[in-house]
């Protein structure tokens, strides 16, 4: 295909689908969750009765009973079939990183040979799937494939299309949870329990601690048209080849640039549409790689702002498809250039106000802060393996160490206020810290401090677990991922540690210690203890490896490896003892991991494999005849000695297309061997190492010679898009 060829793929599938910029009639603020069945809605369309109830189940953790479901079913297909909608569905999260529905539509029989429309209480809290099918780690057979979803509360019904759309959790028969919902609500629970208790120490009146999310959601679009003529795009979500463009980001022109205006049309679009979801829209802006971009919402409690990324993934792809465009969601679309992320904002706050917040008014208030600062800290070193495996996944890997991402190591950075804070925490005497707690604080002057902090506390873009003045911001996560993984194994960690470190104090306190006392103690102890973690230089540096790696930290990179960190004994013990893991659940997700890993790099092996010999090399392949053809010709027409002479170049060609192609060929066929090789193991863990060490390396050697054929070859005759292509032409 020509150049201009695929400029004519892009033309026509921008005119046929250039959109206009949608202008909504109305403001955000009055079609915001225009399609959720909201609080408000709720009041208008359920009887007092049932509204009251519905109130305390949400807000008090009443009991849901079977009555009031059928109540409240009543009311939500009442304003459902308004919005004209016909079918429901339980809406879950199973292991596969995206959602899964199954529609019923709303009729049943009417005994007199018609059908009206039922919705019972009994339909919108459980319903039962064959859930033989999704990915279960071995936890259920076949012949006891029961799934039950049950519908989650917390996170309100909407409406798609003619949908009603129910978030539920799903968990097996014998009651493991084969998702992710269930597994973060109850790590959500065993946080608030944990932190509502140490918040005590501080204030009595404190009820409940709240998990909150802002998540950062980077993409990229690619032109339908072109992507359509990709099978690596279109099979694995990333180019398996293809050289870098001669003009890519280094002249940091795209991000924070203009938004190209097909772009902004379809942002437009997806945001409206996200908006009407509940979805709370703030920023977009263009990202550091040509093509790339950002969305990001305002934070929102854990549970919620998940089910919200879910929702808005699903969304982003459609709306794409609309505008001409593929959204790819893969965290390393192109290499060369940098990957996505989905930087994870993560914070405490009580029913009052944020625990991480800073700039406290009384040295109490200071005190707690830096509590959850250091026990979150606690939490990050203890885990830090865990936290990476939590992250970790075969497309995410390509990103990790890369040198536009975090590193492979976990680190956490504070800034220089923080760090001076807590070193002189660790390194003041009982007299100077009764002082602090006494208010008349003047060495560690804890009172003082955090007005300064909030505002001066640097950036730094290398680390992956970073303090930003009144959160941390988990950056390792990856843009493809269900953020779940993550706040799961973040959420239930810090439960960990605040029970830990609650028990200490209370032991302290038992044995006639003061409170403050007893806390600053056990928060020294903690600060020495979790000092590896710390670290606020160059995350990406060669030294950074060596120095992690002796302070113990886990620099692990293999993926398949890094998933060994959830059946660590402190792994183990610590999901046990918040309630969200059992070992059986933790081993059967091991399995479905690797498992997953072997199959995504199975696909693109087979892919690429395909693409080498059906594409590249038979290409290749003429063009090298026609280079032959001339030096023929050359012969006829020259002088044997000028022939020789002006084909030079030519022959060299000849010989360097030679030899990149009976490489390639040599090594697609190696690779196959390897490939074989690798399914024949069958422990799960054994043969995704096995893909990892011998499969996914060959993939990568391969590539860059046929980059290197993408050079020579006549560009009139390559199958394939190029960077340049791919990457600039909207
Ligand atoms: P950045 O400048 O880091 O790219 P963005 O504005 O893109 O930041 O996104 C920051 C995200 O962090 C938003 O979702 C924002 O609502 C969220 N956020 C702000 N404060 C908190 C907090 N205390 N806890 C959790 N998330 C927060
Ligand atoms: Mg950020």
């Amino acid at each position: 295909m020509s150049s201009a060829l695929r400029f004519e793929v892009v033309g026509e599938a921008f005119k046929k689908k250039a959109v206009e910029v949608p202008s909504p009639a109305e403001r955000p603020s009055e079609f915001f969750a225009k399609y959720v069945f909201t609080r408000q809605k709720m009041y208008k369309y359920l009887s007092a009765e049932a509204y009251a109830k519905m109130c305390d189940v949400m807000d008090k953790g009443a009991s849901f009973d079977l009555k009031t479901a059928d109540q409240v079913a009543e009311g939500m297909k009442r304003w459902a079939m308004e919005l004209g909608v016909t079918h429901c569905t339980h809406w879950f999260q199973p292991l596969t990183e995206g959602t899964a529905e199954k529609h019923d539509a709303f009729v049943e029989h009417d005994g007199k040979g018609g059908m009206i429309e039922e919705f019972s209480g009994k339909q919108l809290v459980q319903q039962e799937t064959d859930a033989s099918s999704f990915p279960n780690g071995g936890i259920r057979s076949t012949f006891e494939a029961r799934g039950y979803s049950a519908w989650d509360y917390a996170s309100p019904v909407f409406v798609i299309g003619d949908t009603l759309m129910i978030p539920t959790v799903f968990i097996s028969y014998t009651g493991e949870s084969l998702d992710y919902k269930a597994p973060l609500k109850k790590a959500l629970y065993a946080v608030d329990k944990a932190a509502t208790d140490v918040c005590k120490y501080f204030y009595d009146d404190v009820k409940r601690v709240i998990s909150n999310l802002g998540w950062e959601q980077e993409y990229f679009l690619v032109d339908e048209g072109l992507f359509a003529t990709r099978p690596d795009l279109l099979m694995t979500g990333r180019t398996l080849l293809g050289h870098d463009s001669a003009k890519n980001q280094q002249m940091d022109d795209h991000y924070f640039g203009s938004i190209p205006g097909r772009v902004a049309a379809f942002m437009t679009d997806l945001e409206i549409q996200a908006l009407e979801l509940g979805i709370p829209c703030k920023t977009r802006h263009n990202e550091v790689a040509p093509n790339q971009f950002e969305l990001a919402p305002i934070f929102e409690e854990t549970n919620l702002a998940i089910d919200h990324n879910m929702l808005l993934m699903s969304i982003m792809k459609k709306v794409a498809r609309k505008h001409g465009f593929r959204c790819l969601l893969h965290e390393k679309p192109f290499a060369g250039i940098n990957g996505s992320g989905k930087h994870n904002n993560w914070s405490l706050a009580t029913d009052t106000g944020i625990l991480l917040h800073g700039p406290g008014k009384t040295p109490k208030d200071n005190l707690r802060f830096v509590t959850f600062i250091v026990e979150t800290l606690m939490a990050v070193y203890k885990h830090n393996g865990l936290l990476k495996a939590s992250i970790m996944s075969a497309t995410n890997s390509h990103r990790l160490g890369a040198h536009e991402a975090p590193p492979a190591i976990i680190s956490s950075f504070l800034g220089d206020q923080l760090s001076e804070i807590l070193d002189h925490l660790e390194n003041s005497t009982d007299d100077e810290l009764i002082t602090v707690a006494g208010k008349h604080g003047m060495k560690l002057d804890i009172p003082q401090i955090p007005e300064l902090m909030v505002d001066n506390t640097d950036r730094n873009r290398t680390s992956p677990f970073a303090f930003t003045g009144n959160r941390f911001e988990f950056r390792a996560v990856g843009s493809e991922a269900n953020c779940a993984s993550a706040m799961i194994a973040l959420n239930a960690a810090m439960a960990e540690a605040l029970i830990n470190f609650k028990q200490r104090v209370d032991a302290l306190i038992a044995s006639g210690t003061e409170q403050t006392k007893a806390i600053l103690q056990i928060l020294r102890e903690d600060i020495k203890t979790c000092r590896p973690i710390h670290f606020d230089g160059n995350g990406y540096s060669e030294e950074w490896k060596i120095e992690a790696a002796r302070r113990g930290l886990d620099v692990e990179a293999s993926c398949p490896i890094v998933f060994d960190r959830y059946l660590d004994e402190s792994s183990v013990q610590m999901f046990a003892k918040t309630n969200v893991f059992t070992r059986s659940e933790l081993e059967a997700r091991n399995e479905i991991k690797w498992e997953t890993y072997t199959k995504k790099i199975q696909i693109e092996a087979r892919i690429f494999g395909d693409l080498c010999m059906n594409h590249i090399i038979p290409v290749a392949t003429r063009y090298q005849s026609t280079l032959i053809d001339n030096v023929h010709k050359m012969q006829q027409i020259f002088p044997a000695e000028e022939a020789a002479r002006l084909s030079a170049k030519n022959i060299e060609l000849i010989r360097t297309i030679a030899e990149l192609s009976s490489y390639i060929t040599e090594n697609v066929n190696l690779l196959i061997e390897a490939r074989k090789v690798a399914n024949r193991i069958e422990n799960e863990r054994e043969k995704a190492i096995a893909y990892h060490d011998t499969v996914a390396p060959k993939i990568e050697d391969i590539r860059h010679h046929v980059d290197k054929l993408e050079m020579i070859v006549d560009d009139e005759l390559w199958p394939l898009p190029k960077y340049r292509e791919l990457l600039f032409i909207r």
